[in-house]
């Protein structure tokens, strides 16, 4: 049985690379070497500060460079790690190669805070905290430089189980963000519940902000009500200067999306990033 989310990856993969059901084992078999074999990667996306338009945070996205099909889109992929046991490991390396970047950058002189995307599967993993805990020890991390982004559809699978997990990575000072927020299922007594930080307003609401009169309306009181709650709010997908100026007079706090920056390999970051200077008021952003 599939999550919400699994079943919309179905649906998204189906129409994309319209493969038959052969073509996804392969995909299924594929992916078992693709970690091994160093095929993913992961790219990383700028956050920045909307009123200062300094870089402050950065979100690390996998790709899988595939030796036949070339680039495939996660979307496409990490369902089937979910599936099929896959995403213990996916996350684990993903989570170790941006503590790795992340002490790459320190050594340039550029302190990011770095977030992962988290699964539902990674959420009743009895390991993944002790790994997580681990991993910060051996880089030697500040837990305070990492943001663990999880969906509602994440939590909703089991919130308990989920909210004792969670309450347990803030303890230690990580950043809780509710990823996609406004697509799930989650209730506000829900989200009440949530050890979180920020709420990342979903991209859906965000693209059209310059026509869509309701979304503005959805987007200014998701702020509102992120606000009172005492948390933070993140804007993906700022594809316009108008999306990216109305939610800094909205007093949205960081904004991300392709008008900012794309995902990028880590050095064509890290380029850019040199680029920007990253020092608020030194060079503008855009
Ligand atoms: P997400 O966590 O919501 O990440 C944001 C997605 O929106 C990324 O897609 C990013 O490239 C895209 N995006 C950002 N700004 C814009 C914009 O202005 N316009 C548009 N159209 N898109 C924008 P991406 O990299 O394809 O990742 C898709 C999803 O795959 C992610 O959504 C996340 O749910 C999942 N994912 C990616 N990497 C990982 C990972 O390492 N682990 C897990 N569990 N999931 C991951
Ligand atoms: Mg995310
Ligand atoms: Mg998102
Ligand atoms: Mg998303």
């Amino acid at each position: 049985h599939y999550t919400r989310k699994a079943r919309q990856a179905v649906q998204i993969y189906h129409a994309d690379l319209d493969v038959n059901s052969v073509e996804r084992l392969s995909l299924i078999n594929d992916l078992k070497k693709a970690i091994s074999c160093g095929q993913l990667e992961v790219f990383y996306q700028p956050k920045i500060n909307l009123q200062s338009n300094e870089v402050t945070h950065v979100e690390a996205l996998v790709r899988w460079q595939h030796p036949k099909l070339g680039m495939v889109p996660p979307d496409n992929f990490i369902y089937i790690a979910e599936q099929t046991g896959q995403i213990n490991a996916l996350t684990q390396w993903v989570f170790s190669t941006a503590l790795a970047q992340y002490k790459s950058w320190c050594a340039l002189g550029i302190t990011l805070n770095i977030a992962v995307n988290i699964s539902a599967e990674n959420l009743k993993d009895p390991d993944f905290y002790a790994f997580v805990c681990q991993a910060l020890t051996s880089y030697q991390v500040p837990a305070e430089k990492i943001t663990l982004e999880v969906t509602e559809s994440a939590v909703v699978d089991d919130p308990e189980a989920a909210i004792a997990l969670l309450s347990k990575f803030k303890g230690q000072g990580m950043r809780i963000s509710i990823d996609d927020y406004g697509t799930g299922y989650s209730s506000l007594a829900q989200l009440k519940q949530l050890p979180v930080h920020e709420l990342k307003i979903d991209k859906s609401f965000v693209q059209k902000l310059k026509d869509d009169e309701d979304d503005q309306i959805i987007v200014r009181s998701t702020i509102e009500l992120a606000h009172n709650m005492g948390l933070s709010v993140v804007a993906e997908g700022i594809e316009d200067d108008y999306a990216k100026c109305w939610l800094a007079e909205h007093k949205c706090e960081l904004g991300q999306g392709y008008f900012i920056s794309r995902p990028k390999p880590a050095l064509e970051l890290t380029s850019w990033l040199q680029e920007q200077k990253i020092i608020a008021g030194e060079k503008e952003v855009l």
